[in-house]
């Protein structure tokens, strides 16, 4: 038997969610067997956990798109007992049952060994959020932006992912601009390494279609107004990576910054990335982070205390990263 929280349907399509005991003959078919060491709570968790927005596709669902553990069962030779493996996205918790468990059966192509220099429970701190800031600067980077260039905007600045790309932007040299809606946060990306920290009401208003340029790269978290506004104070050949819709899922933007100042506009997924970008991302993150980052970076929970902090993330009062444990009851 084992703890799990699960998410189901009644007759009248009207969704519940608890933790319970499962049999472990009802997990769902996969090559991989593993045990969960660690989960996370993200956003896109507290949102299925609650029922709050369609984020199941496929009932009863175990949330959790994150998730690192200890295979115990492999049937491909991709993996052998006792290896740690790393898991986000790939519809993990939506669509297949995900980490909030404490055994998971997964498909071997979704995982990637844990890198040696990460702690199963660092790597849940970091998570989807960093991962996806890890994208974004690789992005960055593929397109040519060294940190010579000039500064870097990042929106959403107090969030998981922005919180992360200022840190490894700035570990990597770049001079990085915060912008975000909490000014009484800015000593805590000063000390994430932002080198500035700006209203994010500056970014979010509709505006002229080409303005002063500023930035040689962007890491967007927010879309809408601000990720126009962004492309459109980009400066000639910059590069603008967009992975987020904290604003809104819209962009009413002119195509001006792309074809009068070579702005290159890149789509950031986190979901379906292919192994070797996993693999390179997960590399990058294991050298750009150091201890102390993640002394602060959130708490750990243990998994009977989920579903409530789901309800408290929704609510806005919780700060940092949730962290999961899943083998200490
Ligand atoms: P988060 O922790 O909730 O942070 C979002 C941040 O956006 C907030 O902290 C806030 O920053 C800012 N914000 C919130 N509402 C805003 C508004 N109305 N206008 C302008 N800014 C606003 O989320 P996250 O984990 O960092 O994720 C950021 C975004 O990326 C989300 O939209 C998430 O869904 C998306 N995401 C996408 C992928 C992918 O694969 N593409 C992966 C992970 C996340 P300030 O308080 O500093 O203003």
């Amino acid at each position: 038997m084992f703890q799990a929280i699960v998410i189901d349907q009644d007759a009248d399509r009207l969704q519940n969610c608890q933790l319970v005991s499962l049999d472990e003959s009802l997990l769902p078919k996969g090559e991989v067997q593993i045990e969960v060491l660690y989960s996370t709570l993200n956003y896109k968790d507290a949102l299925a956990i609650t029922g709050k927005s369609p984020v199941v596709r496929s009932f009863p669902m175990v949330p959790g798109i994150d998730l690192v553990g200890k295979v115990t069962h492999c049937d491909t030779d991709d993996f052998s007992t006792g290896d740690l493996v790393l898991l986000n996205g790939f519809g993990v918790g939506e669509k297949h049952w995900g980490g909030l468990a404490q055994k998971a059966s997964l498909n071997s192509d979704w995982l990637i060994p844990l890198p040696h220099k990460v702690e199963p429970k660092q790597a849940m701190a970091v998570g989807t959020a960093g991962y996806t800031a890890m994208l974004s600067v690789l992005a960055l980077e593929k397109h040519g932006i060294k940190p010579s260039d000039g500064e870097i905007l990042v929106t959403g600045a107090n969030g998981g992912v922005g919180s992360f790309a200022i840190r490894l932007l700035s570990r990597l040299g770049y001079q990085v601009v915060a912008s975000t809606g909490r000014p009484e946060e800015s000593e805590y990306l000063m000390s994430l390494g932002a080198c500035e920290v700006i209203d994010r009401g500056t970014l979010s208003e509709p505006s002229k279609p080409l303005q002063k340029e500023r930035w040689a790269g962007v890491v967007d978290c927010v879309g809408s107004h601000t990720l126009v506004n962004a492309c459109a104070t980009t400066r000639y050949g910059g590069v603008v990576t967009a992975c987020g819709l904290a604003q809104g899922m819209d962009f009413p933007a002119s195509v001006a910054p792309f074809i009068l100042r070579g702005v290159t506009l890149v789509g950031i997924d986190s979901v379906m990335r292919p192994k070797a970008d996993r693999l390179e991302a997960w590399q990058r993150l294991s050298e750009l982070l150091q201890p102390e980052d993640f002394q602060h970076i959130g708490h750990e929970i243990p998994l009977n205390q989920a579903i409530d902090m789901a309800h408290s993330l929704l609510d806005g009062k919780v700060r940092g990263r949730v962290i999961v444990s899943l083998q200490d009851g």
